[in-house]
Formats: structure tokens, C-alpha cells, sequence
């Protein structure tokens, strides 16, 4: 009896204590998986995939003797999550993760998350041509539409890539590397991918000093070194002029004139753009108020400068300062001004609007755009995106998108404007459409201020 007890107490604690232990090794693996796992996508984590290729690069000369690093960057994440609804986002990041996953294995390397949109794959064995077909699979097959509940979606991703051991001999340079190969493909914008280049470093020391060249500029009291051109914005079928927009130009002493996109950049990285804005708003409308009264100024306004307290103030100072009716002045913004404080930019906006100022939604289509947000916000135009009005002629998708543009902007009655118009084909396909506003090399290139007076002497 006793016996039997003690073996019933034996076999309880044994049972106990396997059921601890199994515990215990779930408790150590779940633990380990989330030091070594991405918790969301399942791909390793940074930490992990380092470790590894660690492991790799240290392996025995001739063992690995090449191999490369891909940075993966989902553009516009935080944009398309924002519009998208709750958890879709962190779907539609596992079935990003899944495909690279897929093609990762196939290639025999390893995928990591190594940021909330970023993704690094590893493959070895790969040489610089290996590197194009492997970034050419990756784009191809990450670009393709995803389904989220039914609704298609497509993103764009721009891969930086570098080789092991050309680029970098150990995974933290590897890691640099990629970053910096992304750089140019940044500025180009669009999806893409781009090979490590030595230059790309040297390059981007001289833009430390590029900005410095640029906070000095900015110190000089006559910024002799800035210079707005316009741009006229046209009837499109009497071609008549109906505003101009003010575009920065930098004539740099040594370099002479700097892309206004890379300018631009700079400014924002580095928040000069606050002061250049404020010089290029007053300069915009002192010259603007020299102007028949027909015609609009429009003046790019960055995300910066919309997150500034004193925008509003800026404006209407500078409006009685310079004595430039409100209604002469449209402000260009881009959709992403309201990715974040979306309420406060919407009231200034509106606040700038009760003014009588106009406001241009600019670069529509460009990057991420919704339809659906459109009918929101506290716009008065809508600018569609050069790269729309290139494709016109050559291809029925772009017609097509345009098209339905055209007509949903009609419906909220609208007005839209075409920017970029270059040929003859692009303003008779545009004129069909309904469009009456236009923009573009054909109707007027960006000129100094003193041609576009003369052609205001001339109308008035
Ligand atoms: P954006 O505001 O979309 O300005 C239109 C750009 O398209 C200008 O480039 C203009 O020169 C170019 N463009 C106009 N028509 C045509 C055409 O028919 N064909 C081609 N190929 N290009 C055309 P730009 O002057 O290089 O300016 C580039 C961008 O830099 C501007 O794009 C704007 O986003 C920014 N930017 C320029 N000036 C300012 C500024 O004063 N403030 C701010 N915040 N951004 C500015
Ligand atoms: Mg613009
Ligand atoms: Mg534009």
C-alpha cells in the first residue's frame, strides 16, 4: 500500500517536473526565437543576421570568398500604413517579409527586418553581376501588387546593394555601405536599385560641406547667392498667362548652380529651409506685386516650414509688407505635409484660405497619392505629376489614370493643373481630357525674374 502510494508520488512529482522542464525549454526557446526572430515577420533580426553573416565573412579564406548585402527600403511606408486600415499595415509587412523570404532561400542566403521598413538580405557566393540579377529578382518580385483584403496595392522599394569583400570587410562597414548606395536612388526617386560606389562616400563628405556653403550663403545679407526664377502656369488652349511659379535657384561660387532638388533637400535636412523659405516667400510676392493683377504667384512651401509656429504670422506680414493681394498668392504643398499633424496643418491651411490664399495640392500622383483623401483636404488645385504627362503619349495606362483624375477633380470641382507639358501631342491629349491649366517647357521654361517682368510689362 505504501509502496504503491510512494510510486504514485514518485511518477506525480516526475510527471511535475517534465511539465517544468518542457516549460522551461518553450520559456528558453520563445526567448531565444525573439532575440533571433522578428517577432512580426518571422525573418531574423538584425541582430541575428549579423551574427551570421559574421560567421560567414569569418569563415577561412576561400570558403567565402564574395558575397553581397542588400538593403531593402519600403518608400512611402509610413504613408501607405496611415491610409490603410487597422492591422492591414502589419499585413501587408508579412507578405513583403514572405516573398523575401521565399526568394531568399531559393538564392541559399537569409533575410533579416532591420527597421520598421527597411529589410536586409544577405547572399553569399554573389559577385557584381550577381548582385544586378539578385537586385533585379528582389525589385521584380517585391513590386508586384499585394492583396490586402481584396484591394491590390503596390509599393515601391529601392535596394542598395554592396560586396563582400570589395565594399566592406566586415558586417558593420557591409551595413554602411548599403545605406550610402541608397542615397542617389533617393534623390532620383522612383524605385530602383544601385551598387556601393566609393564616389557615393567621397560625395557625401562634400555635402557636409555643402551645407556649410549653404548656412554661409544664407548669412549674407543681400543672399546674393539665391535667385528665384518663374515658371508661367498658361491657359492651355489661348496659352495665355495666368500666374508664374517661383522656383529657388543657387549659383554656388565654386560649383556654380545647384540642382534646386538637391538644395532643397539640404535645406530641409538641415532646417535652413525655414530662412530660405521666409527670403523666397517675400522675395516671391515683392516681385509678384510688380504683376498684372491677374496674375497668381505660387510658392513652394516645404514640410518644415509648415510644422514652424509662426507660418501664418510670415504670411501675412509678408503679404502687407510687399502690399501683394492674397488672392495673387498660391501656396504648393505636397501630400506629405499631412502625414503627420495632419488636424493642425489642415487648419493652418484653412486659416490661410479664409484669407483669400490659394492652396495647390503639387506633384499629385507622384509616390503615394489616395483618391480618397483627396476630397478632404483643404486644397484649391491639384497639380498631376510630370512623370503622368511624360507617359500621355506613349502609354493608355497613364491616359487612363489621368483621365479618371481629370474627371474625379471635375466632380469636386476641382481645378487641376498639368505640369511638365513638353510636346504638342502631350496638350492635345490634355486639352481632350478638359484640362485647362498648364505647365511645362512647351508653354514656358523657368526664367529669371527680369524676362517674366518683361512679359508682364508687355500684357499690362
Ligand atoms: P515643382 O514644384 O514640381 O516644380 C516644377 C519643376 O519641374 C521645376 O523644376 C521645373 O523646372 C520643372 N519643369 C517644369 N516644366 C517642365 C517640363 O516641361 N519638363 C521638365 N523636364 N521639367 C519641367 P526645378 O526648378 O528643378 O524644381 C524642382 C523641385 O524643387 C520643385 O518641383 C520643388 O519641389 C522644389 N523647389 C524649387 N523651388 C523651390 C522653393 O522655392 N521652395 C521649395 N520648398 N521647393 C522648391
Ligand atoms: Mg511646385
Ligand atoms: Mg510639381
Amino acid at each position: 500500500m505504501r509502496e504503491s502510494y510512494l510510486l504514485a508520488l514518485c511518477l506525480t512529482l516526475g510527471g511535475a517536473l517534465a511539465a517544468i522542464s518542457l516549460l522551461f525549454v518553450r520559456r528558453e526557446r520563445a526567448l531565444r526565437r525573439r532575440l533571433t526572430r522578428d517577432e512580426l515577420t518571422g525573418l531574423l533580426s538584425q541582430q541575428e543576421l549579423h551574427r551570421r553573416a559574421r560567421a560567414w565573412l569569418g569563415k577561412p579564406q576561400g570558403a567565402a570568398r564574395q558575397g553581397a548585402f542588400f538593403l531593402i527600403s519600403f518608400e512611402h511606408y509610413a504613408q501607405i500604413s496611415a491610409m490603410l486600415r487597422a492591422g492591414e499595415d502589419q499585413a501587408l509587412l508579412v507578405l513583403v517579409a514572405d516573398r523575401l523570404s521565399l526568394i531568399t532561400r531559393t538564392l541559399g542566403g537569409m533575410a533579416a527586418r532591420t527597421g520598421t521598413d527597411a529589410f536586409t538580405v544577405c547572399v553569399p557566393e554573389v559577385d557584381e553581376q550577381g548582385a544586378a540579377q539578385v537586385s533585379a529578382k528582389l525589385l521584380e518580385d517585391l513590386s508586384a501588387p499585394y492583396d490586402l483584403g481584396g484591394r491590390p496595392l503596390i509599393a515601391v522599394f529601392r535596394i542598395g546593394a554592396a560586396l563582400y569583400p570589395e565594399h566592406g570587410r566586415s558586417v558593420e562597414e557591409l551595413q554602411r555601405c548599403v545605406q550610402v548606395a541608397l542615397v542617389p536612388l533617393k534623390e532620383r526617386g522612383g524605385p530602383g536599385w544601385n551598387l556601393f560606389d566609393f564616389r557615393l562616400l567621397a560625395r557625401q563628405r562634400d555635402q557636409q560641406g555643402l551645407e556649410n556653403d549653404l548656412r554661409l550663403a544664407l548669412t549674407t545679407p543681400a543672399m546674393e547667392q539665391f535667385e528665384l526664377y518663374y515658371q508661367p502656369v498658361c491657359d492651355s488652349g489661348t496659352g495665355v498667362v495666368q500666374g508664374c511659379e517661383a522656383l529657388l535657384r543657387w549659383h554656388h561660387p565654386e560649383l556654380g548652380s545647384v540642382s534646386p532638388a538637391v538644395t532643397i533637400e539640404l535645406a530641409e535636412r538641415s532646417g535652413l529651409i525655414v530662412p530660405l523659405g521666409a527670403w523666397i516667400l517675400e522675395r516671391a510676392c515683392s516681385q509678384a506685386a510688380l504683376w498684372p493683377s491677374a496674375w497668381r504667384v505660387h510658392v513652394n512651401l516645404s514640410v518644415k516650414q509648415m510644422n514652424e509656429d509662426g507660418l501664418v504670422q510670415l504670411v501675412t506680414d509678408v503679404l502687407a509688407s510687399t502690399r501683394l493681394a492674397p488672392r495673387k498668392l498660391v501656396l504648393e504643398i505636397t501630400e506629405s505635409i499631412f502625414i503627420l499633424h495632419y488636424e493642425r496643418h489642415v487648419k493652418i491651411l484653412n486659416t490661410l484660405r479664409d484669407k483669400g490664399i490659394g492652396v495647390a495640392l503639387d506633384d499629385f500622383g507622384c509616390g503615394y497619392s489616395s483618391l480618397n483623401h483627396l476630397r478632404h483636404l483643404p486644397i484649391d488645385w491639384v497639380k498631376i505629376d510630370r512623370s503622368f504627362i511624360s507617359a500621355l503619349e506613349s502609354d493608355a495606362g497613364s491616359r487612363e489614370v489621368v483621365s479618371a483624375l481629370f474627371g474625379l477633380c471635375q466632380a469636386m470641382h476641382l481645378p487641376v493643373v498639368a505640369e511638365g507639358v513638353e510636346t504638342e501631342g502631350q496638350r492635345e491629349i490634355l486639352k481632350s481630357l478638359g484640362c485647362r491649366v498648364m505647365q511645362g517647357f512647351l508653354l514656358g521654361r523657368p526664367a529669371p525674374a527680369s524676362e517674366i517682368q518683361a512679359l508682364a510689362s508687355a500684357v499690362s
